[in-house]
């Protein structure tokens, strides 16, 4: 029993004396507690320091094993004192000789609790064995009996203190475990959290990586940006270079423009000095042009007044004599038979008169022979041998047209048989040759270029046309196109107005004209809506009348003057009469009747002529469609013309003195104020 204790280390420690060796060891696992890794200056570690901080603890706990957890700390602590001989042996051992006498004593009572694989059974009886203090106590004699109990009394109570002081080191122990199974809870909350800080912070890292990935590439980028900016500002600044050049080029320049200006400025205000002068003048002119413009336009009103007065003058009512050439194929007249008598003034006078022989074979003289033939001599305002052209011809009419501008109604009539050049001579020869145009071609354009002129004293024209024709007392409109062209549906003269002086056409078509094409154009569609109507037993346009109508209006803004009038240019149906001796077939009778009607309107508008010049107080112009529609055209300050188409034909001789002697009738007519032309 009182084997020596060192045998027993370190394999045969008692647990009694592991705890009394624990506690002695208090101090130093107190502090290896201290530097656990709690406080929260370690927490700032990097995760691997971390993790190497934390590796011993974590050693030292699975060396304590899943016991640390039991509900038996103190226990387990105990027991485990012999699987822990490794660790153990390195704590710092308790000195023995502080209770040499209580190590054995303990022995039994720790028995009876576990016995240790390594203590050695005792046998009963030797309990009561004095103890064995380092073999240096001497042994009690057998006999001594009190004195050994004297002794088990000090050593019990040397015992109890022992395990009063082994209670509280145990209480301490329990507390300090406690508190290193805190700190261990603690250090592994922590832990979690560093982990999950140490995901987040690689997360972060990794986010980092990428970032640090595409701001390498931003870089790159922008090096390369930075590159080409480079090069740029080079190039910029061998711009500068050549601008600072180009500067200090244009710098010379502009010293030299502002010499010249200096100089320029210098002859401005000459300059300036001369135009104020001129100004003067200027204002000085323009008094005298505005006096001149009075002057002018006084002048202008004087003209017409004048120009009228000598259309007075020469008769408000004339009448020309065209005769026609013979045409190719014609037979040629015998001479003598059209004689053109030269004027008072010799060959250089304008003729005005005109003779013509008609032989009559019905009278005979006594010898048989044939009869001298009568002479026939007219008389008019002029005459025109067949070879006039048509310039010549408007030349005579062309003041005429003019008083129209001035605002006095003109009306030209072809009169004449079929065949006499009565078209001929209002709208012109076939073929469009310029130098055989009409009447109405050149008055329009002569309208036109007067207008124009007068535009300069402050008159503005304008001017409607309108085209129709009147065939057995029904009016059509010549200007018809679309579904009415040809057929143009009848037409009704209407006044303009209730009260109205001016006269329309219904249905017909008024077409505002300024210049020779427009005309040209007009003629054409007359001449197509003729063609249509054409029938294969009558050229119609020979057995009706055709009035082209120009509406003049002017008006001078400046003065407040308006001027208006109708010029009409008439070609008349042909005036041969139907010869009786004709047997009278469906187609002659329609011919009576046409003949009838066209008869009934001329020796109307004869009658109305003469009711004029005669200032009747009824002037008969309803008896023909007509003379209604040229109401307006004749009469009062109105100026007539009548041209007398003629055929050189012997043959047409009758036609011919009919045509003279109806012409000479209208020649002898005056009408209104014009006194002086007495016929
Ligand atoms: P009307 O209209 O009176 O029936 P036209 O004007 O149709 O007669 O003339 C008949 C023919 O005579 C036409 O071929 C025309 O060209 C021709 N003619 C008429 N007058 C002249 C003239 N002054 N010079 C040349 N040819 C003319
Ligand atoms: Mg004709």
């Amino acid at each position: 029993m009182s084997g020596p204790e060192p045998d027993m280390e370190p394999q045969q420690r008692s647990p009694l004396l592991e705890v009394k060796g624990n506690i002695e060891l208090k101090r130093p696992l107190a502090k290896a507690a201290s530097r656990l890794p709690l406080s929260g200056r370690r927490l700032k570690r990097g995760p691997d320091q971390m993790e190497e901080a934390l590796e011993p603890e974590k050693k030292r706990t699975r060396g304590l094993g899943t016991r640390v957890t039991t509900t038996h700390p103190r226990a387990a602590a105990l027991s485990s004192v012999p699987q822990t001989q490794g660790q153990t042996a390195a704590v710092p051992r308790a000195p023995r000789k502080s209770a040499p006498r209580c190590s054995m004593a303990v022995a039994p009572v720790l028995k009876t609790q576990k016995p240790g694989p390594v203590v050695p059974a005792q046998k009963p009886g030797t309990t009561a064995a004095p103890p064995m203090v380092g073999g240096k106590k001497p042994k009690r004699p057998a006999w001594d009996l009190k004195g050994q109990l004297c002794d088990l009394n000090a050593e019990l109570k040397c015992y109890r203190e022992r395990k009063q002081v082994l209670d509280q080191e145990n209480q301490q122990l329990q507390d300090q475990l406690r508190e290193a199974q805190q700190q261990a809870s603690a250090l592994g909350a922590e832990r979690r959290t560093l982990e999950e800080e140490l995901t987040r912070v690689r997360a972060q890292a990794e986010q980092g990586q990428r970032e640090l990935g595409n701001l390498s590439a931003r870089v790159l980028e922008l090096e390369e940006r930075l590159g080409t900016q480079e090069g740029l500002v080079q190039e910029l600044q061998q711009e500068q270079l050549r601008l600072q050049e180009e500067r200090r080029g244009l710098a010379a320049q502009l010293g030299e423009q502002e010499r010249r200006l200096q100089t320029s400025e210098a002859s401005l205000s000459d300059s300036q000095a001369e135009v104020a002068s001129l100004r003067q003048e200027a204002a000085a002119r323009e008094a005298v042009l505005a006096e001149r413009e009075d002057r002018l336009h006084g002048l202008e009103m004087e003209r017409r007044r004048l120009h009228n007065q000598l259309q007075e003058l020469k008769g408000n009512i004339r009448v020309f004599c065209r005769v026609r050439p013979v045409l190719p194929g014609e037979s040629t007249p015998s001479p003598g038979f059209l004689q053109f008598p030269s004027g008072p003034c010799g060959p250089s006078d304008p003729p005005t008169r005109l003779s013509l022989s008609r032989s009559d074979e019905r009278r005979g003289t006594l010898s048989g022979a044939p009869a001298a033939p009568t002479r026939h001599d007219f008389s008019f305002d002029r005459v025109f041998p067949p070879g006039s052209g048509q310039d010549e011809v408007f030349e005579e009419i062309s003041m005429l047209v003019q008083s129209a501008l001035d605002g006095y109604p003109v009306c030209i009539f072809a009169y004449g048989q079929t065949g006499s050049g009565k078209t001929f001579t209002m709208e012109g020869g076939p073929g469009g040759d310029p130098r055989l145009e009409g009447l109405i071609p050149r008055a329009l354009r002569h309208l036109f270029s007067v207008a124009q002129e007068l535009r300069g004293q402050g008159w503005t024209y304008s001017f409607v046309a309108s085209y129709v024709e009147i065939y057995n007392e029904t009016v059509r409109d010549l200007l018809a196109t679309g579904a009415r062209k040809g057929q143009g549906g009848e037409c009704e003269i209407r006044r303009a107005g209730p009260g109205s002086e001016e006269l329309t056409v219904t249905n017909a078509r008024y077409v505002p004209v300024s210049c020779e094409r427009e005309v040209e154009a007009l003629l054409h569609l007359a001449r197509q809506n003729r063609a249509v109507a054409r029938t294969a037993q009558n050229e119609r346009s020979s057995r009706s009348h055709s009035v082209f109508q120009l509406q003049i209006s002017g008006e001078h803004a400046g003065r407040g003057l308006q001027c208006a009038a109708p010029l009409s240019l008439v070609d008349l149906a042909g005036s041969e009469r139907l010869d009786p001796g004709l047997a009278l077939g469906p187609g002659e009778r329609e011919r009576l009747r046409e003949t009838q009607a066209i008869n009934s309107s001329l020796s109307t508008l004869g009658l109305v002529i003469m009711a004029l010049s005669n200032k009747e107080s009824h002037v008969p112009y309803r008896n023909s469609k007509l003379t209604y529609l040229l109401q307006n055209s004749l009469g009062g300050s109105a100026k007539m013309l009548m041209f007398v188409n003629i055929s050189p034909l012997e043959e047409n001789v009758s036609e011919s003195l009919n045509s003279l002697r109806f012409a000479s009738k209208v020649n002898q007519c005056v009408i209104g104020t014009a006194q002086a032309n007495k016929k």
